[in-house]
């Protein structure tokens, strides 16, 4: 049995920024995903100016003009109702994954890192796993980063999400139009407790609806009702993937076994932006084993990630209270209006998406409309119609 030092399970953004980090530390890596790359991914591709910091620091690659389309135009709706049209915003970038991911697995693997491509592990014990032609691997530290789907989380946990609280997305790629004028489009009411997007990229247009699963009864009927809003292609089938959409877990990992990225459910809830989360999650998983195993007790590698990742679940905390202005019935058509007159509010979204701000910096507008949004939560509770 060959035997590594550390073992990435999953070699997306999480697992291949995990990878990388320990390999280019001098660890002896394997990185194992069950496809082989390029592959797809279902995923709205956009990419912010956290992410780009994060790809700078953890890889050194820089937003290019091959892998990404980059914009400042962007279009906020509501059921097809244009909020907002924005021809100067902070700028986003946009990918495909088949090709990002797959430039990100290769960095991995030029740091150093030993691919083990092309089937999936389907057996893990406290110092070895297998894959599916029998190889084992052995292991003084695991970081699971393979997904909302997790082997690794439900091997440790029983379950890889809570039914009741992830988030759902069906996509289609739709072919770019001529009339296309290149705005990324978010409408807030294409789906509850989430939103439709429609990401343009080079020759086609990535549109999709998402949102908490448990909220949304008939996701596909949002779909179609999206794709007919967006003259989208009707002719293609719906794809869908679950999304972690808040509902991180509280400990991500036991001992020697680290989960990153979707694995530990980091997305955030609000944007469902989450390759930042799992470029960042990644490191810091690796940061942490490196530590256990300098000091030869790779137990340690979960008390030092705890550490390392806990910003990152506070980050989701903070979204998760502004959450609470946007998406319930009682308070959204108070987010809508400020947002329609281009209040801060919309400044600071804008700044979210593009990664220019935290939801730390926002907690004083936040606290500031609390007031206001409390009397109509109560308004809401007793049922009074009057005027708002
Ligand atoms: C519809 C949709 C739209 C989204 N849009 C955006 C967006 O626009 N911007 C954004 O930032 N985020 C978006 N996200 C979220 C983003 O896609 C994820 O948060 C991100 O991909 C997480 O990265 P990861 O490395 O943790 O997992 P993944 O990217 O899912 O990678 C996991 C890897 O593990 C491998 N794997 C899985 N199981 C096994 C196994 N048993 N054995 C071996 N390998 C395995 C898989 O093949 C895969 O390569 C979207 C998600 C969805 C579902």
């Amino acid at each position: 049995m060959t035997e590594y030092d550390i073992i990435v399970v999953g070699s997306g953004p999480a697992g291949s920024a995990a990878a990388t980090t320990a390999a280019r530390a001098g660890l002896n890596v394997a990185i194992v995903d069950k496809a082989t790359f390029p592959r797809d991914k279902l995923c709205g591709g956009l990419f912010t100016g956290r992410s780009q910091k994060a790809m700078r620091a953890i890889f050194g690659q820089e937003v290019t003009s091959d892998l990404f389309v980059t914009t400042d135009h962007m279009r906020f709706l509501s059921r097809g109702r244009v909020l907002a049209d924005i021809p100067n915003a902070p700028p986003v970038h946009l990918t495909m994954r088949r090709d990002f991911d797959a430039m990100l697995h290769g960095e991995a693997v030029k740091a150093g890192a030993v691919p083990y491509v092309g089937q999936p592990i389907t057996e893990l014990g406290n110092s070895a796993l297998t894959l599916r032609d029998g190889t084992q691997l052995g292991f003084r530290t695991l970081i699971g980063a393979d997904g909302v789907n997790s082997f690794i989380a439900r091997s440790l946990f029983g379950k890889p999400f809570d039914p009741d609280t992830i988030g759902f997305g069906l996509e289609i790629e739709s072919p770019r139009k001529p009339e296309c004028d290149g705005a990324v489009e978010i409408d807030f009411d294409a789906a509850s407790w989430g939103y439709g997007w429609s990401f343009p990229k080079r020759e086609t247009v990535t549109v999709g609806v998402g949102g908490i699963n448990a909220k949304n009864a008939d996701m596909k009927a949002n779909m179609s009702a999206y794709v007919d809003q967006t003259n989208s292609d009707p002719d293609q089938r719906f794809k869908g993937q679950y999304l972690p959409f808040g509902d991180y877990k509280r400990k991500p990992g036991r001992d020697n076994i680290l989960l990153a990225g979707d694995a530990a459910g980091l997305v955030d809830p609000i944007t469902g932006e989450g390759i930042a989360l799992a470029m960042e999650s990644g490191q810091h998983a690796a940061e942490a084993a490196i530590k256990a195993l300098k000091q030869n007790r790779p137990q340690t590698a979960y008390f030092h990630y705890e550490k390392l990742v806990k910003p990152i679940q506070r980050s989701i905390d903070q979204a998760k209270m502004w959450r609470m202005i946007m998406f319930p019935k009682a308070t959204e058509g108070y987010f809508r209006k400020a947002f329609e007159r281009g209040s801060s509010l919309q400044m600071k979204y804008l700044e979210l998406l593009a990664g220019e701000a935290e939801y730390a910096d926002l907690r004083g507008a936040l606290l500031r409309r609390i007031p206001k949004l409390g009397w109509r939560l109560l308004k809401h509770r007793l049922g009074f119609r009057g005027p708002t």
